[in-house]
């Protein structure tokens, strides 16, 4: 019999790459979404289109992930052999403006659902998406599975709740339950208020002349930046292992918005110095330094590697939005 799998934040970035992973392995996999009036989530339109595919292979269930009582009917209708939690307020910056949501949906949120797991008889192995936000400004690079936790933001702090909570339920509770604890991870398919969405889409719009300008925060900020076609792929060899465990899903590398700049509008025939404004109101107070995971328990344990690295994912950023842009001139022509 095929696995069964249900994912939170299906209709996310990481949800998006990691629906076609399990497809592609056999899964029937079943979506929570909320209810926002988009009829066709974009990131699943080009698997929704498949008929072979939605229907058979891929559902989708309407529940917010405040609403215990929905989730709760989902779980005991599917009955997963997995379970991937990825839905929260993914956005680090904006969880300073809506703190309390950010809480309630990434801390309580994984607390109703591990409440929901731990009252079955058969629970499936769950995975649940943290961040390096936990370490906020940690006291040593690289950052490994040990590194205490430290958050620095209301983002951070919800989900510093929601690891600590998974790892009592594994100790306590005898759940299989893991943490992957993801450095930034980014893809064509990233939310257009990041900031190497922000460049991409730039650069590929003032090639076009669609515009001239693009006001930036911190261009010194570094981050680990890996691709989230990888990251999903790490997430599901965490829930094949023997025994449950945390682990550090990062690159190793530490690279910088600037570096971001130089690929992207060297790509297209620019240079980003006559069109980057920097906007102090982008700058964050709290701005978490010295963020590079070390991933060497992800290689050694699920004999896991990155496939694409850094300037590689800038291209295909780039030529996606480069893609897009052309598209949409065409319609408009
Ligand atoms: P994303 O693209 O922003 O996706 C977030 C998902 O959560 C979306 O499907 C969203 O639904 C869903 N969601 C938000 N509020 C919800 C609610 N009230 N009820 C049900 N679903 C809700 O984020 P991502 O990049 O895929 O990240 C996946 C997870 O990994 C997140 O928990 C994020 O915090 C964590 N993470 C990501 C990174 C990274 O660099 N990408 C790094 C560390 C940790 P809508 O489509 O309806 O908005």
């Amino acid at each position: 019999m095929s696995p069964t799998a249900i994912i939170t934040g299906i209709t996310g970035q990481d949800g998006s790459y990691l629906t076609e992973l399990l497809v592609s392995k056999g899964y029937v996999v079943h979506g929570i979404v909320r209810q926002t009036g988009v009829l066709t989530p974009p990131r699943l339109a080009h698997l929704i289109r498949e008929p072979e595919i939605y229907g058979s292979q891929l559902f989708l269930h309407y529940a917010d992930l405040n609403d215990a009582m929905a989730i709760r009917r989902i779980v005991h209708q599917v009955a997963p052999d997995e379970f991937y939690h990825l839905a929260g307020q993914s956005h680090v910056g904006l969880s300073f403006e809506i703190p309390e949501s950010t809480c309630e949906l990434t801390a309580m949120g994984t607390l109703r659902i591990l409440e929901i797991l731990r009252e079955l008889e058969n629970p499936p192995r769950m995975l649940h998406a943290s961040s390096r936000e936990i370490f906020g400004t940690p006291p040593y690079i690289p950052q490994t599975e040990n590194t205490p936790f430290d958050p620095s933001t209301p983002y951070g702090c919800a989900k510093s709740f929601a690891t600590q909570l998974v790892k009592t339920y594994r100790d306590a509770q005898g759940l299989f339950c893991c943490n992957a604890i993801c450095y930034n991870h980014e893809s064509p398919r990233r939310g257009e208020n990041f900031v190497t969405r922000k460049i991409t889409i730039a650069a590929a719009r003032i090639a076009a002349g669609l515009q001239e300008k693009v006001g930036l925060g911190d261009l010194a900020a570094a981050r680990d930046w890996g691709f989230a076609g990888d990251y999903v792929e790490a997430m599901w060899r965490m829930l094949q292992q023997e025994t449950p465990s945390d682990f550090v899903l990062a690159t190793g590398e530490s690279h910088s918005v600037t570096d971001w700049l130089d690929i992207a509008f060297s790509r297209a025939g620019l240079r980003w110095e006559d069109h980057v404004e920097t906007d102090n109101s982008m700058f964050r107070s709290t701005d978490p330094c010295m963020l590079l995971g070390n991933p060497q328990k992800a290689e050694s344990e699920l004999d896991w590697k990155r496939t694409v690295g850094f300037e590689e994912l800038v291209d295909l950023m780039f030529d996606a939005d480069q893609e897009r842009v052309c598209q949409e001139l065409e319609k408009t022509s």
